[in-house]
């Protein structure tokens, strides 16, 4: 460590921000390297999304399962928008990480062969979901991946740190508000990182003024659906990394495809927002309207059983759809049992009240196979990446086994690269403390994104959120107006239909200003 008039300079190797799957392995895959890690996480364990997962991750690991299906089923999800050279890595190399993971202490759940039990959830064709603790899966692997991360001398941890800004050569700026639609500019390069990138990411600054200076920082920021009103996020979820990302330099892209989870509780107190594992589905559970009537393939991908209830939501006047788990062996499911009997309701006797929830950012901060961003020296993995993986649906339970696959893609291609000089002068020092943390999402924010930006969309709401007071919130209205069709869990009503030339095209937002489309190779 050195220190400047401006404050003490932390030196490393790698700094990643995020202590979600995706940071805490980052971090573990550099430390194995031997290169020296400052980790930094602005939330306790158990407000990161990745602590909240209960499905588990997804890998071909069965007999009866290939990279292909595994392949074909990510593809059909992600409708007609998944880029397939970043798919076909998460499926080749997912297997690889499980057993990593396995190596390095979690113990995933078995069947009575001793072969890891796989679930099933909506979208797969086969079972391939790897699971901990039941729907515990989550809570397991980051209290393991936290320990050996506490444990390793290499990395040190920055807790309840905040990253306020990023460090680099050229001139950070916050977004700006515009009007912008975006052109259709249809480019057909190899990487997504096309565009033009000056400046050099050489650290970040944190919220107390501790100044980190590395070779490479990797961001792990999470999604950002707690900025819409009715989520299953923890309250860090809100993008903070895209905008960071953005202000330095990088491009963002997709941010109009949020996915909707279906079955989020509704209106049990003390549970609001709570998430049911589609594996619960998987097993057997149904979806009743007011009836007591199916109406939807419950197994069937995310963005159509959401749509089915929302617009049979939207039918009936109800507030809730009921998913009967009645038949459901309890003890496979330990804590989402319980977490509802604690709120009152025996799942095991009565209907579970639920509808769809903002879940999941399939855009993100533009990340090719390397996980690099548009701006040299960052890296983006996990929830607040856009590799086009996920297309414009995720496959369920894809993104934790993305976390670990590209976070240590990502590490690798870092520690690959020359180091370059990082020493700064105190004028840069200075300008750095002066630069403001992005303002976090307010009540207004969320009723209008969940309202203006829900399943169901319109021009006219969209146009509203232009003068959103949140940033991330106009450039989301940005996007969604250029994306003049129906996809995926976005469902316009003025365009209904999806746009045969917009089939594998991502609208990408420069840093200063310019919106494209782009097909990625
Ligand atoms: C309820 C729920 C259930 C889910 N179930 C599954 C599932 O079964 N399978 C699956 O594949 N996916 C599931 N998902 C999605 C999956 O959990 C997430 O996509 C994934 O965990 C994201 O991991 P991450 O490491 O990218 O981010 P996160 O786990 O969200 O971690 C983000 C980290 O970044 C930190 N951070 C953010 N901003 C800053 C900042 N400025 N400075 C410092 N730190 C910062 C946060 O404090 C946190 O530590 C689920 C999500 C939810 C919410």
């Amino acid at each position: 460590m050195s220190s400047t008039a401006a404050g003490p300079v932390f030196e490393t190797e790698i700094a990643v921000v995020g202590a979600g799957a995706a940071g805490l392995y980052a971090a573990l895959c550099a430390a194995r390297e031997g290169a020296s890690v400052v980790l930094i996480s602005a939330t306790p364990l158990a407000q990161t999304a990745s602590y909240w997962a209960q499905g588990g991750l997804a890998a071909a690991l069965a007999a009866d399962d290939s990279f292909e299906l595994h392949l074909a089923d990510t593809e059909r999800a992600g409708r007609a928008l998944v880029r397939r050279s970043a798919a076909e890595i998460l499926v080749r190399e997912a297997p690889a990480r499980v057993e990593d993971l396995q190596a390095l202490g979690v113990r995933f759940d078995g069947d009575r062969s001793g072969r890891l039990a796989l679930g099933l959830e909506g979208g797969h064709s086969v079972r391939r979901v790897v699971h901990a603790g039941g729907s515990a899966t989550g809570r397991r692997v980051v209290r393991q991946l936290s320990a050996l991360v506490a444990e390793e001398p290499l990395i040190s941890v920055f807790e309840r740190a905040r990253a306020r800004a990023l460090w680099t050569d050229g001139n950070p700026t916050y977004p700006t508000q515009s009007g912008f639609d975006g052109d259709r500019t249809h480019t057909a390069d190899s990487r997504a990182d096309v565009d033009p990138a000056p400046a050099r990411c050489r650290g970040l600054i944190c919220d107390d003024g501790r100044i980190v200076s590395a070779r490479a920082v990797v961001l792990g920021t999470g999604g950002a659906a707690a900025l819409w009103a009715r989520t299953t996020n923890p309250p860090g979820s809100e993008g903070i990394g895209l905008l960071l990302a953005h202000a330095a330099g990088a491009s963002l892209a997709d941010l109009e495809l949020l996915q909707f989870h279906p079955t989020a509780v509704l209106g049990l107190a003390g549970r609001e927002g709570f998430l049911i594992t589609e594996a619960i589905r998987g097993e057997g559970a149904t979806l009743r309207d007011a009836a007591g009537e199916r109406f939807v393939d419950e197994l069937a991908p995310r963005d159509e059983v959401s749509r089915a209830i929302a617009l049979r939501l939207l039918e009936s006047g109800e507030r809730s759809v009921g998913l009967d788990m009645r038949a459901i062996d309890p003890a496979h499911f330990p804590n989402v049992i319980a977490a509802l009997r604690e709120a009152g309701l025996d799942p095991m006797r009565e209907l579970v009240p639920v509808a769809p929830a903002a879940h999941y950012m399939m855009g993100g901060i533009v990340a090719d196979l390397s996980a690099r961003s548009t701006l040299p020296g960052l890296y983006a993995v996990g929830e607040s990446s856009c590799t086009g993986l996920h297309g414009a649906n995720r496959l369920a339970s894809n993104s934790l086994s993305e976390c670990f696959v590209f976070a240590r893609r990502a590490v690798l291609h870092a520690l690959s690269e020359e180091p370059s000089p990082s020493s700064a002068s105190p004028a840069e020092l200075e300008t750095l403390q002066a630069l403001p943390s992005p303002s976090p999402g307010t009540p207004v924010t969320r009723e209008a994104l969940w309202r203006d930006a829900g399943i169901v969309r319109s021009a006219e709401g969209l146009r509203r959120l232009l003068d959103d007071p949140h940033p991330l919130a106009r450039l989301l209205a940005r996007s969604a107006l250029a994306r003049t069709e129906s996809r995926g869990a976005h469902q316009r009503l003025d365009h209904p239909k999806p746009d045969p030339a917009l089939d594998q095209h991502h609208f990408v937002l420069t840093a200063d200003g310019d919106g494209s489309w782009q097909a990625w190779a």
